[in-house]
């Protein structure tokens, strides 16, 4: 039977042959590699990749595409069903590379699931809507540059690789794709990743307003170099691990 695409999942599924193969070819995958793929769908991907490695990690939550999945009959396929927001990635092979054409309705919870399990993460391969991917890899003064770019950056390397057109897709999504890739950073200044999270959000939490009372409960300017006359956009990464670090000081004991 025809499988219809349920929106509440976000599925747009891949049909463009070129564009499959552009992705491959971006994750390179090695026969050994620990390969886990978010949301495998139809198989667009899970296909051409599972005739390349020993074995394949799919997790998908739509149950009628896990038996659509279990009819390719390919041994080398371990289908987990499920949420991939609550997938306990160390019950798999370590270190993983993670791949996925996301739902994008989750992304950002994802993305965030998957920056707390870095420590499990070779590196990440994803098609996630273009303003998405270009508001992850912004650069500090500009507009789109927020508490995604800096959560992102403070951990990875981000790469915006290609953009896909709608087209691409069945049924077509209303915007444009992009595909990112995304390395764990091999080490990071952040001493606590729940205090970066909080000085994160409270500094973009009112973008208009300056550091000084965005951060008001957090920090005084007394207690850091950082400038808190500025906003929260003008500030690089790097400043941002340095309030967290300041902060760190101030509640050492
Ligand atoms: N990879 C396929 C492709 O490229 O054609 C499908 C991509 S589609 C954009 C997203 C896929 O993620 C769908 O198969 C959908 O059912 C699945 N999905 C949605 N939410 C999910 C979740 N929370 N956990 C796991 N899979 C999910």
């Amino acid at each position: 039977m025809a499988h219809k695409a349920r929106k509440r999942f976000g599925q747009n599924f891949l049909t463009d042959k070129a564009v499959i193969e552009r992705i491959i070819a971006v994750i390179a995958p090695k026969f050994d590699d620990n390969l886990l793929e978010i949301g495998p769908g139809k198989g667009a991907m899970t296909l051409p990749l599972l005739a390349q490695v020993r074995q394949l990690n799919v997790i998908e939550i739509d149950r009628d595409l896990i038996v659509l999945l279990q009819n390719f009959g390919k041994d080398n396929l371990l289908i987990h069903q499920g949420d991939a927001l609550k997938f306990d990635l160390s019950t798999l092979p370590n270190p993983l590379r993670v791949i996925g054409n996301l739902p994008y309705n989750i992304s950002s919870p994802l993305l965030f699931h998957l920056l707390e399990n870095r420590d499990k993460v070779v590196d990440m391969t994803f098609m996630l809507q273009k303003e998405v991917v270009q508001r992850m890899a912004a650069a500090p003064g500009s507009k789109i540059y927020g508490r995604l770019s800096v959560m992102m950056q403070a951990f990875f390397q981000v790469d915006m690789i290609f953009i896909v057109a709608p087209s691409a897709f069945e049924p077509a999504p209303k915007v444009d794709s992009a595909i990112v890739y995304l390395k764990p950073l091999a080490k990071t200044e952040v001493k606590n990743i729940v205090v970066f999270t909080k000085i994160v959000k409270a500094a973009f939490s009112q973008r208009r307003k300056t550091l000084r009372n965005c951060l008001k409960s957090l920090l005084t300017q007394e207690q850091t170099a950082i400038d808190l006359s500025k906003r929260a956009e003008m500030l690089s990464v790097q400043d941002f691990i340095n309030l967290e670090n300041d902060y760190e000081k101030q509640h050492q004991n």
